[in-house]
C-alpha cells in the first residue's frame, strides 16, 4: 500500500479515515492536528507558561516531547502514586518515574516530582477505600496538578488525554446521565478562582496514533499497565469501543466531533460553585471547609491513629 500523499510505502493505516501514510506524511499529520487543536481551542500561546502532567505513558511522552519540540514554554510534572513501590525499582510507579527522568536528562528539559507515598503515607488509589482505587487516585493527581500549578504561577495544565479516553468517558457520562460531567468534558476547562486552566491538546488523537508517533519519533515510554487499570470500568468501554469502531470505522472520532458541536449548541460550560477555600491547602472547595482531595486524607489520617491502616492488595 502506498502513501495517500506521496509514492513512499505507507507505514501506517488509519482505518477510521481510510487513510495509509508513510512515516514522514503521518508525523506531519499528527503535529499538524495537535497544533489545530491547541490554537481552535485557544489552548495556550508561545508566551504562556505550561505545566504538563507526565505519567510516563505513551500518550503523555508524546505530548511532552511535542511541546518542547514546538519550542513551548514547559515544565513536566510527574506524581509518583506509590503503585508497586513494594517492589522498590521495578514498581510500577518507579519504573515510570525513572523513565521519565532519564528522557528529561536527555531533553535537558524542566521536570517537577512529587511523591505521593512519602507525603501523605499510603499510594494514591488506596487513599480511600471507601473509594474505587482509580476515583482515589484521580482525586489525587487533580489536587496535585492543580496546587503546584497554582503556588508555582503555571498558566495553563496540558494532560496526555487522547480520542479513545474522551469516547470511553462521554459513553460512561451518558450511560449514566451525569449531567455535570457531560456539562464538563470539553477540550479546554478555563481558569476559575483556585482553579487553573486544564486543556487536552491531543483529544482528537487516538492511542494507536500516539503510539505511532513515539515508535517513529524513538520517544520512550513506560509499556506496562497500571495493575489497577484490569478492573476499572473504563477497560470495558474501551472494549466496547474497540468493537463499535471495527464494526463502523470513523464513529469515535464523529461521535466526540459531533458531541462537542451538539454541546457549544446547546450548553454553556458551567462554573463550578465554589463555597470557600480550604483551611489546610487553601484551594477553592465545593462543599464545606476542606476540598475532595483533603477530606479524603484526613480520613487517612483518622484511620492511622485508630491503627486501622492499609493492606496493599494487588
Ligand atoms: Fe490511577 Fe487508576 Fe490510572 Fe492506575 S489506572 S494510575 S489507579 S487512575
Ligand atoms: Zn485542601
Amino acid at each position: 500500500m502506498r502513501c495517500r500523499n506521496c509514492e513512499s510505502k505507507a507505514q501506517i493505516y488509519l482505518r477510521s479515515f481510510n487513510l495509509p501514510l508513510c512515516k514522514n506524511h503521518f508525523i506531519q499529520r499528527y503535529i499538524d492536528t495537535v497544533k489545530k487543536t491547541i490554537s481552535k481551542f485557544k489552548m495556550f500561546s508561545e508566551n504562556d507558561k505550561i505545566l504538563v502532567a507526565v505519567s510516563g505513558g505513551k500518550d503523555s511522552m508524546a505530548l511532552w516531547y511535542l511541546l518542547l519540540k514546538l519550542g513551548y514554554k514547559v515544565t513536566a510534572l510527574y506524581i509518583n502514586l506509590g503503585i508497586g513501590n513494594e517492589k522498590g525499582e521495578s514498581g510500577y510507579s518507579n519504573m515510570s518515574e525513572k523513565v521519565v527522568r532519564e528522557f528529561a536528562k536527555r531533553m535537558g528539559a524542566d521536570l517537577i516530582i512529587e511523591n505521593v507515598l512519602e507525603k501523605y503515607g499510603a499510594p494514591a488509589p488506596l487513599l480511600d477505600r471507601k473509594r474505587t482505587p482509580c476515583s482515589a487516585c484521580g482525586i489525587a493527581k487533580r489536587h496535585i496538578f492543580n496546587s503546584i500549578a497554582m503556588q508555582r504561577g503555571y498558566d495553563v495544565v496540558a494532560t496526555g488525554h487522547n480520542l479513545d479516553d474522551e469516547v470511553t468517558a462521554l459513553l460512561g457520562n451518558i450511560l449514566r446521565w451525569d449531567e455535570s460531567y457531560l456539562k464538563s468534558q470539553y477540550p479546554v476547562l478555563h481558569a476559575e478562582d483556585g482553579f487553573a486552566k486544564k486543556v487536552k491538546p491531543l483529544i482528537f488523537l487516538t492511542e494507536k496514533e500516539n503510539l505511532a508517533f513515539c515508535m517513529f519519533e524513538g520517544i520512550p515510554f513506560h509499556h506496562d499497565e497500571c495493575p489497577f487499570a484490569q478492573g476499572a470500568t473504563n477497560i470495558t468501554l474501551k472494549r466496547i469501543w474497540a468493537q463499535i469502531e471495527d464494526f463502523m470505522p470513523g464513529t469515535k472520532y464523529r461521535f466526540f466531533r459531533e458531541f462537542l458541536k451538539f454541546k457549544e449548541k446547546y450548553f454553556k460550560l458551567e462554573e463550578k460553585k465554589i463555597q470557600g477555600k480550604c483551611k489546610v491547602c487553601n484551594q477553592p472547595t465545593l462543599a464545606g471547609d476542606l476540598c475532595t482531595f483533603h477530606r479524603m486524607i484526613e480520613k487517612v489520617k483518622n484511620k492511622i491513629i485508630t491503627g486501622e491502616h492499609f493492606q496493599q492488595s494487588y
